[in-house]
């Protein structure tokens, strides 16, 4: 039985530490804030309930296994998980609306004929089916394996040329297929919203990208009852019956070294805890960079800004679950996000709404920018939520500022990306410190829900099965 030091009780973090309890590990998770769940917080007021993280969960399955592995109540009876239908409503900038079914790609395909026109369809069909060839590519080693010894297979394109042969023309960006291989605007829309949603910019997102509305489109869409913060719920009971040790309101400001390994953690106030591993879900620290320079891990420099919106009067009986307003001249794109949940709203009579865009972190603004661009944001909601303004009893702003209390940084990292030479390929587990070990989204493989809990399995498959750990089959 080895002492497990976890810094840190986001997803990643737990995710490991029930799994390293379930390997007969002492596990203690140490959180520098009063709960666990980190991205995945709630904000309640009023008898209004919010999700300020995710409010969709994408590749359960990860979930899934988490619960098989670590105890005997599978996922499902710990959670109500169900599959939001339609995935997405879009209102792009020209008025047109959509409604794209969950995980139906022939669904999808009549859909987005039907709404822009003879052809859409069959070339966002076309477009999935060279995106699933990116998927398949980098699958295993992106998502189900530790991070290769020798990245540089990966900082290559996976995504196809679009004709082979002599007509090979590589697509460099996101943007780019966009208007190579989409040729309609909305098309286009739909594509760079999916990559901003996970934190990219399209304009200088690789070809890669593509298999982030692959996944979606492909895996479906799933809401937990009670919003995602149960999901955290769930994972935090979890540990517990696990009998991992939560000690909450003590960071971890360091981590102690002796003969080139980690032997434990230095706590906020001085005290010291030996570990024979030490596993950091904490955002990845600034490492030295590798010998060409570069940093270690994805840097992004993108965020969230959530407002959250208490509505009198009940939610419209043919509301849709998730609207993504695309942006419309200085308007961002929003994804607004209306569960049908009584556990969020004090009676039927009231609605709770949120709204959610992704922002860069750079240049900072003071509260009275954040409070203009989140009315640019209300604005826009409007197009998705009838009688918007007429409705709202109080809105709620949390900016990169609440990320970073939440987190420790205010950056959201995103998932891993092949191509772009490497630099979208986050932090591997496996620290350059033996012992250290890294676990969560600024770790392999990334960012979201998923990937953050497919970097605990990684983790923990390590400490228990060894450096020679090449991934679960
Ligand atoms: C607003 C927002 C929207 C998001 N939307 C989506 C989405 O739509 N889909 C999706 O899949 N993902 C989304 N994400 C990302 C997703 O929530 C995270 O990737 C996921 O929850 C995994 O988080 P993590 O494991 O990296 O831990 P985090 O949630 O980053 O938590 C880290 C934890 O470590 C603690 N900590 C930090 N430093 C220390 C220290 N020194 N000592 C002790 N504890 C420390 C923090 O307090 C925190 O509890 C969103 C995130 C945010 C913030």
């Amino acid at each position: 039985m080895a002492r497990i030091v976890v810094i840190g009780a986001g997803l990643g973090a737990m995710a490991a530490a029930a799994r390293l309890a379930v390997a007969g590990h002492r596990v203690t998770v140490y959180e520098r804030g009063a709960t666990y769940g980190g991205a995945v917080g709630r904000f309640e007021r009023d008898g209004f309930a919010f999700d300020t993280g995710p409010g969709l969960l994408h590749l359960p399955a990860v979930y899934r296994d988490l619960f098989v592995k670590t105890g005997k109540e599978p996922l499902e009876e710990c959670v109500a998980l169900t599959q939001v239908d339609p995935a997405s409503r879009h209102v792009f900038a020209d008025g047109t609306r959509v409604d794209l079914p969950n995980a139906s790609r022939a669904g999808t395909v009549a859909a987005l004929d039907a709404a822009l026109g003879a052809g859409a369809g069959e070339r966002w069909g076309d477009f999935l089916v060279r995106a699933r060839e990116a998927w398949d590519r980098t699958r295993r080693p992106l998502l189900e394996e530790p991070q290769p010894a020798d990245p540089a297979p990966l900082a290559r394109e996976p995504y196809p040329a679009l004709k082979p042969g002599l007509l090979r023309r590589p697509a460099t960006t996101l943007a780019r297929i966009g208007t190579r291989e989409l040729r309609d605007p909305r098309l286009a829309a739909l594509l760079d919203a999916y990559a901003w949603t996970y934190g990219f910019d399209p304009a200088t997102a690789p070809a890669a990208a593509a298999v982030l509305p692959y996944m979606e489109q492909t895996f479906g869409s799933w809401y937990v009852g009670g919003g995602l913060r149960a999901l955290a719920d769930a994972v935090y009971e979890r540990c517990l019956k696990r009998r991992v040790e939560f000690v909450f309101d003590t960071p971890v400001e360091d981590v102690l070294e002796k003969d080139g390994r980690a032997v434990g953690v230095r706590l906020a106030g001085g005290d010291t805890v030996e570990a024979d591993h030490v596993v950091s879900g904490a955002p990845v620290p600034a490492l030295p960079p590798r010998s060409d320079g570069r940093p270690r891990h994805q840097v992004l420099g993108t965020s969230r800004v959530t407002v959250c919106l208490a509505l009198r009067g009940p939610r419209e009986p043919a509301a849709v679950h998730r609207t993504v307003v695309h942006a419309d001249g200085d308007r961002p794109t929003v994804t607004v996000l209306r569960p049908d949940d009584p556990a969020l709203r004090p009676d039927a009579d009231h609605e709770s709404v949120t709204v959610t865009a992704t922002v860069r972190t750079s240049p900072e603004r003071d509260a009275g920018a954040w409070e203009a661009f989140a009315d640019g944001m209300v604005e826009a909601a409007g197009r998705a939520v009838p009688e918007l303004r007429e409705r709202l009893l109080w809105r709620h702003v949390r900016t990169p500022e609440d990320v970073r209390r939440d987190t420790g940084a205010a950056e959201v990292p995103g998932p891993a990306l092949a191509g772009a030479d490497g630099l979208l390929l986050p932090a591997a587990n496996r620290s350059p410190l033996p012992g250290l070990w890294f676990a969560g989204g600024w770790s392999h493989p990334g960012g979201g829900l998923a990937h953050a809990g497919m970097s605990g399995a990684l983790v923990a498959g390590f400490i228990v099965e060894g450096a020679d750990f090449r991934g679960s089959r």
